[in-house]
């Protein structure tokens, strides 16, 4: 077995196919009649365009309603059209007397070295397609005939160094189950088209096109990024079954996508999403997502070698605003510290990080770097839902505080006359003991509450879950961390604010008759586990939730608690028909759930 990186889930069982696309050498000639060689260029240019716009109407066929996956490739038709990237390459005919291969081969690589020393992995995976588009003008040019998938045996799995967007469009999708490719991620094209096209593909595999051979039987798991070769007889018939099991629970969650989450008697709940960056909103309303949750900002500072400036921040968060289209965004404040260090922040290093200098005890230590986020926020919140968020309170002090600097912040913004929502709402995550005991009274200075269950548990049981001894006390199930989970939603409800919960419990299945009981109002997860949680919101009964959680909160042990939970989630899923059917597979859902839930601290 070879590993890669799983980028389009599902399972792929056929013979391979090694994709060799010959490297097209750009010609360097110089050229005396260069209105001539103008001419060539332009020729080539409007067949690029045609050609690409069919191979645009053809995706649009094999894609689903509304899906835009295809403006991936009519970004090469704006970038061929693009008027410095043509006056360059003019440029490079007119004045120094290039052949349009030379001109097309330099303007195309000064291109694709700004995309790649760009700070942020998706502008860097934009090179991919300068180079299908050089790749592609350069065959044109010199006559040279491009890979032709159109017409594929049944069950082909296309191995290649890399897989140009154009040529994944254009092939065979009906006979092609499987991608296994040299080079790619998550955000490259080719994965982002086969994902809409639902194929598995496994990306990033060392060596693929030496390492298989032309037409040798191969299992892709697109899921684990995992590819099988010659495999025997019994692992063909596991991954035959897998197959089938993933293709029904696709076929089962795809019913939920544009629903609402409510309980099977009709009680209603709001389902968000957990989302890392801008792009991760787009992923977010994709798995059918109510809203954003969280949205950990500090990514956006993790990421680069210098702080964001507050343009730069504004243009994350209202990209991600409009991604939401009026659906609601909750921006979480700079959780900075703990086991989330910022190399250029030059953050002292501390015994105990995680009861140390971090989140909002930062933010009020360096209110200019808390300031410029804010500001940056409330500019965005002009372009959505927008609501604030800050992680790790542990005082009403903090609270008020956070309150005064944001109502100096709008109003040197009025004085600008810069535009933003006035009515923004303000919330805290609760994930320490100390926030929940005063629920009470914190929750008559916010609008919103939103457990953090994943810093809560670590708190509440002293346990840091980076210590392998102590791993075994830190669970959601323990008594102690359900009792104040119930203590913080009463108190919300008591005070008439919103409680959600934004850590990985929340799309806990074991976890959902819990705090359906409790009253929970919001669940964010990740964006993978929507369609999941909404199904097994689905499957519960305000009733049966609460005959559970009477039953759970009479327990006294946490391994009481998780087996029970574990058992009768169990036998619900057996009662519907929807255990697993693979009885090889010991992890079944709601073993997973509490094997999960007593290990995890964030996705
Ligand atoms: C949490 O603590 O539950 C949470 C969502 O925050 P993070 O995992 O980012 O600390
Ligand atoms: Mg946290």
């Amino acid at each position: 077995m070879i590993r890669g990186i799983g980028t389009s889930k599902g399972i792929g069982i056929g013979h391979a196919l090694i994709i060799d696309e010959p490297q097209i050498e750009a010609k360097t000639e110089i050229v005396s009649d260069t209105a001539a060689e103008l001419r060539r260029y332009e020729n080539v240019k409007k067949k690029f365009i045609a050609d690409t716009q069919n191979i645009i109407e053809e995706l649009k066929k094999k894609l689903k309603k509304n899906d835009k996956t295809s403006l991936v490739l009519q970004n090469q038709i704006y970038l061929i059209e693009d008027i410095e990237m043509n006056q360059q390459i003019i440029g490079f005919i007119e004045n120094e007397h290039l052949c349009a291969d030379a001109a097309v081969d330099r303007t195309c690589s000064l291109y694709a070295d700004i995309f790649a020393s760009l700070d942020s992995e998706v502008m860097n995976q934009r090179v991919a397609d300068i180079e299908d588009l050089k790749h592609r003008i350069l065959s044109m040019l010199s006559g040279n005939v491009t890979v032709d998938l159109s017409n594929l045996e049944p069950d082909t799995i296309i191995v290649a160094k890399q897989l140009h967007p154009s040529v994944t469009a254009a092939m065979d999708t009906k006979h092609v189950v499987g991608i296994i490719a040299e080079k790619g991620g998550e955000t490259s094209h080719a994965a982002i088209l086969a994902r809409a096209l639902e194929i598995p593909a496994v990306l990033s595999v060392k060596d693929a096109c030496s390492k298989i051979a032309d037409n040798e039987s191969v299992i892709v798991d697109g899921e684990y990024g995992e590819v099988f070769l010659k495999p025997i007889e019994k692992t063909v018939q596991i991954y035959t079954k897998k197959k089938k099991e993933y293709q029904k629970k696709v076929k089962e969650l795809k019913k939920y996508i544009d629903r609402e989450t409510v309980t099977s008697d009709g009680y209603k709940v709001c389902l968000a999403a957990n989302i890392g960056n801008e792009d991760d909103a787009v992923k977010g309303m994709k798995s059918g997502a109510e809203g954003v949750g969280l949205f950990r900002t500090e990514f956006l500072f993790m990421n680069g070698v210098s702080m964001p400036d507050e343009e730069k921040q504004f243009e994350a968060y209202k990209k991600a605003a409009i991604v939401l289209k009026g659906k609601t965004l909750t921006i979480r404040t700079l959780d900075v510290g703990g086991d989330k260090n910022i190399p250029y922040m030059g953050l002292a290093k501390e015994t105990n990080p995680f009861l140390g200098y971090r989140a909002i005890r930062f933010c009020l230590g360096r209110v200019d770097v808390f300031t410029t986020q804010l500001r940056a926020i409330l500019r965005a919140s002009a372009f959505g839902k927008v609501r604030i968020m800050i992680p790790l309170v542990t005082s009403l002090e903090e609270v008020l505080r956070v309150k005064t600097l944001l109502k100096k912040v709008k109003e040197s913004l009025d004085k600008q006359k810069i535009p933003y929502d006035k009515d923004i709402k303000l919330g805290i995550m609760i994930e320490t003991p100390a926030a929940a005991l005063i629920s009470d009274l914190l929750a008559k200075e916010v609008d919103f509450f939103s457990i953090g269950t994943n810093d809560l548990t670590q708190y509440t049981m002293a346990v840091d879950r980076g210590n392998e001894n102590v791993a075994y006390l830190y669970s959601v199930f323990h008594p102690s961390v359900l009792r104040i989970i119930k203590y913080i939603i009463e108190n919300a409800k008591k005070a008439g604010i919103e409680a959600g919960m934004c850590g990985e419990a929340a799309g806990n299945p074991c976890m959902i008759p819990l705090l359906l009981s409790f009253g929970l109002d919001e669940f964010s997860v990740s964006p993978s586990n929507v369609l999941e949680t909404r199904k097994n919101i689905a499957s519960w009964s305000i009733r049966e939730a609460d005959e559970v959680t009477t039953s759970v909160m009479a327990m006294c042990t946490e391994k009481e608690v998780a087996n029970y939970l574990s058992d009768y989630i169990a036998a619900k899923e057996q009662r519907s028909g929807f255990a697993s059917q693979n009885k090889e597979d010991k992890s079944s859902a709601p073993a997973r759930a509490v094997a999960f839930a007593s290990q995890t601290r964030r996705i």
